[in-house]
């Protein structure tokens, strides 16, 4: 298994020696190289490639007189970025999925697609939500860390395939304010200035290692409302409906458990910035493990990716019939005062 893991890192290494004109690229400052000694191999052959995505957006769209698919702009290194489309009634509330602002947090985008799958069949209760909420998707948002095509070495990564920055380096998700990436200055002006959105979640992946509070039972995911001091209360009372209906969702499917996320209040960050710029409701997600890190205790195995694209769905389609049949609206959001935060700080 560390052979396999071994020749994963040379040919990350090879290709990103290839994408710098052969220079040896200098290892970054966090990590002392590949040195995962886990019993997990990482293996990432399950998850939609770009092209693979792009591809089955393509097939979607053909396919469903429903689904519309935008190119809402391009990604450094000129990859068109796509939004997925549901919208019968603009007169509806509308609902943004956000996955992937860092390369390496792939599940949720896994989730993204099988909803959108969901959405564009001819199910009858997938109708009759359709037509009182509108749903927009921005499925990986960071396309060119998602394929490991950047400009900075990734050699201490332990496969070296995926990166939480974007081509340039920067975290998208320390740019809702700024807007100096192409991905994050697109999302901002061609979707978020451009439709009337109402509710916004953000899914990322977080270390595998969080626990609930203080105990030793680790989270299959934690969750957090906007916390900066310039968002509007009602709009920070109406995350936390958001909040409260994915909560108990994945509570009472059994197979999950979230703590309250340990995050940081700065406007740059996009829970807080998109919900002060815009009065937008903004729940983050985030769900356990990464598929590769510099940091080896953050990397999990693939053998959870099922339950943790599941939970991603359920998720998803929780939000989208509280919305449509207005039950978030009378939710109980008291939970969030007793929910344990994570034992461990993540970094969103
Ligand atoms: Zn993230």
């Amino acid at each position: 298994m560390k052979k396999k893991v071994t020749q994963v890192v040379i040919s990350g290494a090879l290709g990103t020696a290839l994408l710098l004109g052969g220079v040896a690229a200098p290892v970054g400052a966090v990590g002392e190289g590949p040195n995962y000694n886990g019993n997990e191999t990482i293996k990432n052959e399950r998850l939609h490639t770009y092209e693979e995505m792009v591809k089955f957006l393509k097939k979607i769209e053909s396919r469903s007189n429903v689904a519309e698919l935008e190119v809402y702009g391009q990604s450094v290194k000129s990859r068109d970025l796509y939004l997925v489309k549901f919208m019968s009634d603009p007169a509806n509330p509308t609902i943004l999925f956000l996955t992937q602002q860092h390369g390496n947090e792939t599940l949720t985008t896994e989730g993204a697609l099988k909803l959108i799958q969901h959405l564009s069949s001819n199910n009858k209760e997938v109708k009759e939500i359709l037509s009182k909420v509108n749903v927009l998707i921005a499925p990986r948002l960071n396309v060119d860390g998602a394929e490991g095509d950047v400009n900075f070495s990734l050699d201490d990564y332990v496969s070296g395939t995926h990166t939480r920055y974007n081509a340039n380096e920067a975290d998208l998700n320390r740019d809702h304010l700024d807007l100096a990436q192409p991905e994050t200055k697109a999302f901002h002006e061609n979707i978020l200035q451009k439709y009337n959105i109402d509710y916004l979640i953000d899914f990322h992946h977080q270390g595998a290692l969080n626990t609930l509070g203080d105990s030793d039972q680790l989270v299959s995911g934690s969750i957090l409302y906007p916390t900066n001091p310039q968002v509007d209360p009602a709009v920070v009372e109406k995350s936390k409906k958001l909040g409260a209906v994915l909560y108990n969702t994945v509570e009472a499917r059994g197979f999950g458990t979230l703590s309250k996320y340990v995050g940081g209040t700065a406007n740059n960050i996009g829970r807080n910035g998109i919900a002060s710029q815009y009065n937008i409701a903004t729940l983050l997600f985030e769900m356990r493990g990464m598929a590769d890190h510099y940091r080896d205790d953050y990397v999990l195995g693939q053998k959870s990716n099922g339950y943790l694209i599941k939970q991603a769905v359920i998720s998803m389609e929780a939000a989208l019939k509280a919305i449509a049949d207005g039950s978030i609206e009378e939710i109980d959001t008291s939970f969030w005062d007793s929910l344990p935060k994570s034992g461990k700080k993540g970094e969103e």
